[in-house]
């Protein structure tokens, strides 16, 4: 194929050209020669050459080190396009020893092309490309893996992985983004080495985790995990729905069903959190099953509360940001609102929304389309939903928050001569709920004169009124458990 023929943008020539005219080697590598040769637009570009770090340096204007393998960034002035503001040049190299099973024990340069290419984690990516006479460098024959949409280690698959447990998980992100396959042999060694992937950070199990989930079949890849060995290293709590039977109205056990309101979620492309949300809502349901002495079915009493906790800690154990974490917990935590237009009030809608926060109501809505469709109910008659987001948009013009409310806790210390403490907290709560009911009573007059009522109860009784706010505290959540492991004698 000539040069022209794949789509390179100049700022990419701009660095190989300069390299060759500084007397050495250049070469385009790794994922973007991949989608150039599948016909797709790469997301990065690497170029690769027997230039040293010191070398490639002087050459440009404006550098700097990347890693901590001699990867020089080249940064392109004066150009907005995010993937070609900076273009990793990295040197040939090759790896010492691998004790650790994350990473190399030490680098050497002054290596050839093919060295280099030996180094990397599959045929697809140790594909070499010059920019400038269209000559292709493929040792290991990728080109022929990519034809066959497969995922190949290059050389012996064990001690690929041995060296670098991760990618064990970068063949199965990989094979989730592409729809490639995991050829047989490298697929074995999957599965015999699964439990190295103990060894590598989270932070890193993480990204390999958001990407699967970012992908267009992250319950394919999620099942090749599970097939593997690898999920318990990555989802642990995931594993525990396996065979978890549900009732009647349901048909898949719980894992399947969570996999399943993943998908939906990928097939439209909704984000992150609504992703990890549909992924995790029933995770607790294998601890919180039941059987009902009236029906004899299993229920699933308190699972959301359990949930939205082993949710927390999972998140939190992958290192997420608190933003995500935060996020997909609240909606782990509601996910169980009833949403029949036809009977529900307005001031249920708007307990809903002001549990979950005005910010993720919508996303909570999508949630429970993932949640029907994983359930393989047919899909929400659309007026019978446009009802219910009409009710919510409804909702959403009243105050819902205590931030919301026409008073605020010094006011209120004002007009009862409370003292600052958990009462005037408790009095800010149960003034919600009445604005929760009747959206009309966020009046200053209304809302002084009540808050005098309120502080002449006694602590107990203003209490137990301002945490109507049904378990809407974390303590009350923590009661909750708390009973349900009485109730239940587990953990
Ligand atoms: P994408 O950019 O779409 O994630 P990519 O293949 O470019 O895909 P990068 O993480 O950017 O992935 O890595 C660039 C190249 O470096 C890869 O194509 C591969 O050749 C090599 N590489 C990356 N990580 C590893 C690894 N853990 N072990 C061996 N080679 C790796
Ligand atoms: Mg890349």
């Amino acid at each position: 194929m000539s040069p022209d023929s794949y789509k390179i943008p100049r700022e990419v020539t701009r660095v190989t050209s300069a390299l060759e005219k500084g007397g050495f080697e250049a070469y385009l590598v790794g994922g973007c020669v991949r989608d150039l040769l599948l016909g797709k637009t790469p997301k990065d570009w690497d170029v690769t050459t027997n230039a040293h770090p010191d070398q490639i340096q002087e050459l440009f204007e404006e550098t700097f080190y990347t890693n901590e393998y001699g990867t020089v960034g080249v940064v392109n002035e004066d150009v907005d396009d995010k993937t070609l503001k900076v273009i990793e040049v990295t040197p040939y190299r090759k790896e010492g020893t691998y004790s650790d099973g994350r990473r190399p024990d030490d680098v050497e340069f002054g290596v050839s092309l093919e060295e280099d290419l030996a180094r990397r984690d599959f045929t697809v990516n140790a594909i070499a490309l010059d920019t400038h006479k269209g000559h292709v460098v493929d040792p290991y024959k990728g080109q022929e893996d990519i034809e066959a949409r497969l995922l190949r280690a290059v050389g012996n698959p064990n001690e690929r992985f041995q060296e670098d447990a991760l990618r064990m998980l970068r063949a199965i992100r990989l094979g989730a983004e592409l729809g490639f396959g995991v050829e047989q042999e490298t697929f074995v060694a999957l599965a015999h080495n699964a439990v190295l992937l103990g060894k590598i950070s989270k932070e890193r199990i993480r990204d390999e985790l958001t990407r699967t989930i970012m992908s267009p079949r992250p319950m394919e890849a999620l099942l090749h995990m599970k097939h593997t060995g690898l999920l318990p290293h990555v989802l642990p709590d995931l594993l525990r729905g396996e065979d978890i039977e549900q009732n009647q109205a349901h048909s898949f056990p719980v894992m399947e069903h969570l996999l399943r309101a993943l998908q939906h979620a990928a097939d439209k492309d909704w984000p992150l959190e609504v992703r990890l949300a549909a992924l995790f809502h029933d995770i607790s349901k294998p601890e919180c099953r039941r059987k009902s002495d009236k029906t004899g079915d299993w229920t699933f009493y308190g699972h959301e509360v359990v949930g939205s906790r082993v949710t927390r800690k999972a998140l939190e154990n992958l290192k997420y940001p608190k933003h995500i974490v935060e996020k997909v917990v609240k909606m782990v935590r509601w996910h169980m609102f009833f949403s029949d237009p036809d009977k529900i009030t307005l001031a249920a809608v708007r307990r809903m929304v002001s549990n979950v926060g005005q910010d993720n109501i919508w996303d909570l809505l999508n949630v429970r389309r993932c949640d029907r469709i994983g359930s393989g109910k047919p899909k929400e008659q659309p007026f019978r939903f446009r009802k219910y987001a009409s009710m919510v948009e409804e909702a959403l013009r009243d105050p819902i928050s205590v931030a919301m409310l026409s008073i605020d806790g010094a006011r209120i210390m004002e007009v009862t001569r409370e003292t600052p403490g958990p009462r005037v907290g408790y009095i800010l709560h149960a003034l919600l709920e009445d604005v929760l009911d009747e959206p009309k009573r966020n009046t200053v007059e209304y809302l002084e004169k009540r808050a005098v009522e309120l502080h002449n109860l006694s602590d107990d009784e203003l209490a137990a009124l301002g945490k109507q706010g049904k378990s809407r505290s974390e303590g009350e959540d923590a009661k909750i458990v708390e009973d349900l492991r009485k109730k239940h004698h587990v953990r």
